[in-house]
């Protein structure tokens, strides 16, 4: 049973508000000693603004923590203003304390919250923070409206319109809009002129053409087309796999958010999987997308590779090797102590445990369960390839600047491939190298 008192003295020095530390603390201790309790632990905070939270407030802190542990039975205090200057302090400090099941007691304001009058006061309190923070919420809806009438441009608290800016002229971008007749034309044409984008480097989107279009011209908007159907279940081989080299070697980039992986999708009328790159329809950009198959047996013969690595780290170092049969020896041992009734069960997962921690370093036998058993790239379900793929590979760049055409692909791109462990490559790579 510990009964905490707080106190605390203000920066203020206005004689008429001056709270006395020794008053303060005399007050507290009648109102414990009225309660039973003998001895009171006094914190404070002297000279120091109610309005700091706890990280400045050490006796504050402290105070919480007694609070928070169950370690305090009661708090006393000469006022409300002692323990916070803000309604939502206050508020959150005796929900704390209810949870907790601590009686809040309050000389000067006569607050108990053992008592009926108590428990009313800290729910006023709640709805008093809850009004505070509505009205600072419509303190700021409210300048922000008064700030929009003065100002027409203005288009809330972020970044200026698009033409409001030096550089930037909205009539380019409906010119080219009602030129082409759509938001990616509109956008690759903006590209191939060379108008500048708001973010520097960055290329027009359809996107951003479209937002400019919904606020200069909003009866010309373009009624929603059905296009973009849902990808349902299917999974691509390469899907997170294979980058635009062509994209990647501009810096080109659209929006922030902006994969920079080609995008998989099937196509109905052709029955095939293909990758285009985002970019193909709005940046200058030769080839647009690229079959599977032409991808495919290019991509398997890479992952191949790989297993010439992995029969050689199979065969192991020599003190790989002595590694591993030590900690197989260690775990025999565990095994028959075991049985002998040396360790109990606990004693021995938490030993077996320790022992597979330090297989698992070994980084040879990591890769080797990894890719001991490479899928069927062709024929097996495309989600294990792609897991397989990309535990091998960080990222395969492709090279999407050839001429374009219409149909299936007819070559096949170059490919960059970029291993996640460059000790996994084939043999023949160390060669060249
Ligand atoms: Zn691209």
């Amino acid at each position: 049973m510990t009964a905490y008192g707080y106190i605390r003295k203000s920066v203020v020095h206005d004689a008429a508000r001056m709270l006395s530390p020794e008053m303060q603390e005399e007050a507290i201790r009648r109102l414990a000693s009225a309660d039973g309790h003998a001895d009171v632990v006094i914190l404070s905070d002297l000279d120091i603004s109610g309005r700091k939270g706890r990280e400045r407030r050490p006796g504050w802190d402290e105070l919480l923590r007694a609070v928070e542990d169950g370690v305090a039975t009661g708090v006393y205090a000469y006022s409300l203003s002692r323990f916070a200057r803000s309604v939502s302090q206050l508020a959150d400090f005796f929900e704390l304390c209810d949870k907790r099941k601590i009686r809040v007691r309050v000389d000067r304001d006569h607050i108990d919250t053992s008592t009926a009058t108590g428990k009313l006061t800290s729910n006023i309190l709640a709805s008093l923070a809850q009004f505070e923070a509505d009205v600072a919420s419509e303190r700021v809806k409210d300048a922000f409206a008064a700030k929009r009438a003065r100002d027409d441009g203005w288009d809330g608290p972020g970044q200026p319109a698009y033409g409001q800016r030096p550089g930037e002229d909205v009539t380019i971008v409906l010119d080219a809009f009602r030129e082409r007749g759509s938001y990616d034309g509109a956008a690759r044409s903006l590209n191939e002129q060379g108008v500048p984008c708001r973010v520097r480097g960055a290329a027009w989107s359809g996107t951003v053409v479209r937002s400019i279009i919904q606020r200069e011209a909003p009866n010309e908007v373009l009624p929603t087309s059905g296009r973009g159907a849902p990808a349902g279940k299917r999974s691509f081989r390469f899907s997170g796999l294979v980058r635009c080299s062509t994209c990647e070697a501009r810096g080109v980039r659209v929006g922030s958010k902006a994969s920079t992986f080609l995008t998989g999708s099937y196509n109905k009328r052709h029955g095939d999987v293909r990758y285009a790159c985002s970019r193909a329809r709005t940046v200058p950009h030769a080839r647009g997308w690229v079959n599977e198959t032409k991808l495919l047996p290019v991509v398997k013969a890479e992952a191949e590779r790989a297993l010439v690595s992995i029969r050689r780290m199979q065969k192991g170092t020599a003190a790989d090797e002595a590694e591993l049969r030590r900690l197989a020896e260690k775990r025999r041992r565990v095994l028959v102590n075991f049985e002998d009734g040396l360790y109990d069960k606990a004693e021995r997962d938490v030993r077996l445990t320790s022992i597979a921690e330090e297989e698992s370093k070994l980084s040879a036998v990591h890769w080797i369960k990894l890719l001991t058993m490479p899928p069927d790239i062709e024929h097996d379900d495309p989600a294990k390839v792609n897991a397989y793929l990309r535990r091998l590979f960080s990222h395969v760049e492709v090279d999407m600047s050839e001429k374009a055409y219409r149909g299936p692909s007819k070559w096949v791109p170059a490919m960059t491939f970029e291993w996640r462990d460059p000790a996994m490559r084939g043999d023949d790579e160390d060669d060249a190298a």
